[in-house]
């Protein structure tokens, strides 16, 4: 039997997961990579905990057929290389061949998302469609496209960056350094914002303690406990930020006609379908009616383990040689 490894390294953490021939995740292994900015360091973490889910999975490292990766990029996928990646450290860091140097196998890395949407496309909940649109909504915005049956990458070799489309002109500052992308405006970084600066003019939430003084971003959960109990600040704060996304993604429905719509990230776990049918309706009015009478849209099927799996299929799929 012919295995594969599968990782996903994020900006915290990393996870390894050894797929056999049905694609069946046999075994996992994770590590913590925060704030090392080091890149050696975190290649060798993502090294050693590959080894460790080949080590769980019972197997040798011989009988791994290929090595698939997904990065936070911008990457050169075909290149193998992370272009940046400024919380990791890497700048132009050849990842592919280190780590097919390492496995002694060939090695294929891609955009998280994509690999993500990938997983998505080939197991999960875009399974069967040949025109698929992914959005993954937590700390940031991200998405992947399928365009007749391929991830689509563009000639840029980074399409798909749909959390930094702009939705609001002269909008709030955005990570990327712009203003008014869609992840400014409906990330749960973007919502942590808006919910501070509410409590600094004096509005009341139940779920202040989170917020203040803290840098991270308020917990998916603790939202959506929130929301549950009707704190009006929580829903109007996530309200709001459904509503851009449905704009966002309406209008992505009108330039690229996809058949399915795949939700997934912390945000739609955390809320499940009720959050999905409220972009919905959003999307259904900003979209022609041509364009997305037929479309679904659907909740990620694979959670976390989209990105190892897609990761490892994408690998998979370099193996046979076809142009991706
Ligand atoms: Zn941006």
């Amino acid at each position: 039997m012919k295995y594969l490894l599968g990782l996903d390294l994020g900006g915290t953490k990393v996870s390894a997961a050894v797929l056999d021939g049905e694609n069946k995740i046999i075994s996992r292994a994770r590590a913590k990579t925060r704030a090392w900015r080091d890149d050696e360091k975190v290649f060798q973490t993502i090294v050693s905990t590959g080894r460790r889910a080949i080590e769980r999975a019972g197997i040798e490292a011989a009988q791994i057929e290929a090595v698939g990766i997904g990065s936070p990029g911008p990457l050169d996928p075909r290149a193998g290389l992370v272009i940046e990646s400024s919380n990791l450290g890497f700048r132009n860091f050849p990842l592919g061949p280190r780590l097919a140097e390492e496995f002694r196998r060939p090695a294929t890395i891609d955009n998280d998302v994509n690999a993500g949407m990938w997983g998505e496309f080939k197991m999960g909940a875009a399974r069967g469609a040949s025109n698929a649109l992914g959005l993954f909504w937590g700390t940031g915005i991200g998405g992947g496209l399928i365009v007749n049956g391929t991830l689509y990458h563009g000639s840029s070799k980074n399409a798909g960056e749909i959390g930094h489309m702009i939705v609001q002109a002269d909008g709030p500052r955005c990570g990327c350094g712009r203003r008014g992308c869609l992840e400014a405006m409906a990330s749960r970084s973007a919502m942590t914002r808006d919910l501070r600066k509410a409590l600094r003019r004096g509005k009341k939430t139940s779920i202040a303690k989170l917020i203040e003084g803290k840098s991270e971003s308020v917990p998916s959960n603790a939202l959506r406990r929130a929301y549950q109990a009707k704190d009006e600040l929580a829903v109007k704060t996530v309200d709001r930020a459904a509503r851009y996304i449905g704009y966002g993604l309406g209008s992505l429905v009108n330039v690229l006609g996809p058949q399915v719509v795949v939700l997934g990230g912390g945000m739609i776990e955390a809320f499940g379908q009720s959050l999905i049918d409220r972009i919905d309706k959003v999307a259904r009015k900003t979209a022609f009616e041509f364009a997305i009478k037929d479309v679904v849209m659907v909740k990620a099927a694979l959670g976390d383990d989209a990105g190892m799996i897609g990761a490892a299929l994408l690998a998979r799929e370099s193996l046979g040689g076809r142009k991706r």
